[in-house]
């Protein structure tokens, strides 16, 4: 990597956040060059993840470079996401979160405190990333983008409302 090329970052508001993006079918030169360019953008903006709707193209991928629980910088990308689901009472932690398609503001949310995604690479080889800390966080967030879900969405109105006010952005 590293000959990608940082592209705009879509704001809240913008559709592409929120609908659902469709899965990988054409594991060509194009989604190469796609997850390059999310690394760049992601870069650029100093994020910890990025997914494809971010830079509005609604397909299933998303990029990291994030610690795990025990501050290991962890770097990947992954196609096609699953996350899979949570033991019924599996340990959750309240941390603060951000999103760069919500410039400026950052929040508390309970989250899942370890997360697994399975899913494919950009040859179709499976993949599978696990996390902790920080990791676990970014894992749920980015698969929530791919469904259409923006992290202040999970909020309460009122606190959705004013991180949105916040980052001057319209609810
Ligand atoms: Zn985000």
């Amino acid at each position: 990597m590293g000959k990608g090329r940082a592209r705009p970052i879509t704001l809240y508001g913008e559709p592409v956040l929120h609908r659902p993006c469709a899965a990988v079918t054409d594991f060509g030169r194009e989604l190469a060059r796609l997850v390059e360019d999310m690394f760049a953008s992601m870069q650029a903006a100093d994020g910890v993840g990025l997914a494809a709707n971010q830079l509005g193209v609604p397909l299933r991928v998303f990029v990291f470079d994030c610690p795990d629980a025990d501050g290991t910088r962890r770097r990947g990308h992954v196609v096609n996401p699953v996350l899979e689901p949570f033991p019924r009472r599996a340990a959750t932690t309240r941390e603060t979160e951000g999103c760069l398609s919500v410039p400026g503001p950052h929040t508390e949310l309970r989250r899942a405190s370890l997360a697994t995604v399975t899913g494919v690479d950009l040859e179709g080889r499976p993949v599978t990333v696990t996390g902790g800390g920080y990791l676990a966080r970014c894992l749920q967030h980015e698969c929530d983008h791919l469904d259409g879900v923006v992290y202040v969405d999970l909020l309460s109105g009122r606190r959705r409302r004013r991180i949105l006010a916040e980052a001057g952005l319209a609810s």
